[in-house]
């Protein structure tokens, strides 16, 4: 039987590309006549078959470089005109760091995001300020504008070099989504181009089905070509701070306690050390010991470790003032005399807000120089809830994982009420739980112990171990097959997802790479 469905779907592909390649000269010059302020290409489009994961490379027939939202709907139009039986589909490109091809459409359209970023950014101050952005903005621009203005958006990611509309369609997770939420939480307004091809601005208020469903939706109702952010004065300086910990539920009471606590630090997250040798005194080049003999003896070798990472927000003009100064050290001191890390562990260093926020390009701009940026990346997100967390460190961290040094592996909690349950996005069925991210990267090399297989396969073990222990996990940025693990992952959200789709881009055009909905021939 499954040989049988094999030949049938190959024969399906073949028919769909013959198709395509029979209409193409009629498909190239009916885009080119459509009525643009931005233009199509149809060679030289690798880059759209490339992201970050480097696993799934997808070519597109064609890219177009939109200059308006009239071109992304006018295109769309012209798709949904040609009806099921072109096969057609069309994918958002953000800014391509997507890990499985999810921002990919084989031989369809991919719409260049970032060409739309040429539009003005618009801050708006006042009591509430928020900024008008175009989908394709980066996010890192967004801070650059926003802080012209003194303002600056509450939630983000650990890496700013992503798009508005990527994330919005992700979620936009780290260390401040326990106060303020993800970034989906953060977001007042949005314009979107649906499947249909149609310009709709909604809110809350006003279509509030379809910006809830394109919030986390994955790409799958619409194209958001412009998006409201809300800001807050921007902190200027942070105290960026590390402590470790030896013990996993020690760490994780703490970050519970933190994040449930009013008085807190601005970002909470936490990393997992197996295996590392010396990492705590590698830091000491970037972070000073407060108490640098008793840091130096501290040796981590072959131990595994777990490192709290947190963040309190101060204004150096303020410094100046001794008292106020003061105040701050004091309340650090007295927020971290509440945890129970390792004490000889504190490492603390002050940095600018943007320094800090834009910390990941500097390792970036590292690792592209000596040639890693660029290597396929196996990465696994998973949200687990607080009562399986103790279970799933000790089964995963001390069986499964017998080395961190394929990349950072970060842990950290975050508190469910922050979220809203009308966006696409599904967490766990908990008040708290957990972002656990494998950010690992594949070396080619001889030992089997780095290679992408090797990775793949780690992955693989950790999801299996999940489903037997029954965990409860859910993928975040998730990545599947088969229609009946969408379903599972959606769950009782599933039905509503479908009717969304069906209201909104019912001849499934959008993000074909989510795998989530075939387009009807
Ligand atoms: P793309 O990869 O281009 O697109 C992602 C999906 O969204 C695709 O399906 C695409 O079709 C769709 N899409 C893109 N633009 C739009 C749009 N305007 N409208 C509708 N759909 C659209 N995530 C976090 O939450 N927290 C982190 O800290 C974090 N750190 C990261 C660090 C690095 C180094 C990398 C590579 C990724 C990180 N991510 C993080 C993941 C990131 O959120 C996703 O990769 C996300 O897809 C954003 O990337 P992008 O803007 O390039 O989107």
């Amino acid at each position: 039987e499954n040989k049988a469905t094999g030949i049938f779907f190959t024969l399906f592909l073949c028919y769909t590309c013959m198709k395509l390649i029979l209409c193409f000269p009629n498909f190239q010059s009916s885009l080119q006549s459509l009525n643009l302020q931005g233009h199509f290409t149809f060679e030289n489009n690798e880059f759209a078959s490339i992201d970050f994961g480097n696993q799934f490379h997808y070519l597109p027939s064609a890219v177009l470089y939109p200059k308006n939202v009239s071109d992304i709907a006018s295109t769309i139009r012209h798709v949904w005109n040609l009806g099921p039986a072109s096969g057609l589909t069309v994918a958002a490109r953000g800014h391509g760091h997507s890990f499985q091809g999810q921002a990919q459409a084989a031989q369809g359209i991919v719409v260049n995001m970032e060409s739309l970023s040429g539009q003005q950014m618009q801050v708006h101050m006042g009591e509430y300020p928020y900024v008008d952005v175009s989908g394709g903005e980066l996010w890192i621009n967004v801070l650059k504008e926003c802080l012209k203005y003194g303002v600056a958006p509450k939630s983000w990611t650990d890496y700013l070099h992503l798009s508005v509309g990527g994330t919005l369609s992700n979620a936009g997770i780290s260390g401040q989504a326990f106060r303020h939420g993800p970034q989906i939480s953060n977001v007042r307004q949005l314009q979107v181009v649906t499947g249909k091809g149609e310009v709709v601005i909604c809110s809350e208020e006003k279509n509030a089905d379809l910006f809830h469903g394109v919030l986390g939706g994955l790409g799958q109702f619409g194209i958001i070509t412009r998006a409201r952010i809300s800001l807050e004065p921007a902190p200027k300086m942070v105290k960026w701070i590390r402590v470790v910990y030896s013990d996993f539920s020690t760490f994780a009471k703490d970050q519970e306690y933190l994040i449930s606590s009013k008085n807190t630090f601005d970002y909470i997250e936490g990393l997992v050390m197996i295996n590392k040798t010396n990492l705590v005194n590698y830091w000491r080049s970037s972070f000073n010991p407060e108490d640098p003999v008793q840091a130096s003896q501290f040796v981590s070798d072959g131990k595994t470790l777990f490192c709290l990472e947190l963040t309190k927000n101060f204004d150096p003009h303020l410094q100046q003032d001794d008292i106020i100064a003061n105040n701050i050290d004091k309340e650090i001191k007295s927020l971290l005399s509440q945890l129970s890390y390792i004490p000889s562990t504190l490492f603390v260093t002050e940095v600018s807000y943007v320094e800090f926020l834009d910390r990941v390009h500097a390792a970036e701009l590292k690792l592209r120089s000596k040639g890693l940026w660029d290597l396929p990346h196996p990465w696994l997100n998973l949200l687990v809830p607080k009562s399986k967390i103790q279970t799933f460190a000790q089964n995963v961290f001390g069986h499964i994982l017998t080395n961190t040094n394929h990349g950072p592996v970060l842990v950290y909690p975050v508190n469910k009420s922050k979220w809203d349950n009308r966006t696409s996005f599904v967490t766990p069925d908990e008040d708290i739980f957990y972002l656990v991210a494998f950010l690992q990267h594949a070396v080619p090399s001889t030992t089997e112990n780095d290679g992408l297989q090797y990775l793949l396969n780690l992955n693989k073990r950790i999801l299996e171990y999940c489903e037997e222990a029954n965990l409860g996990v859910k993928q975040y940025l998730p990545y599947y097959t088969t229609k009946e693990e969408w379903r599972a992952h959606f769950g009782t959200r599933w039905e509503v997802f479908v009717q969304r789709k069906l209201a909104y881009d019912p001849l499934a055009i959008l993000a074909p790479g989510q795998r989530i909905f075939q387009k009807a021939i």
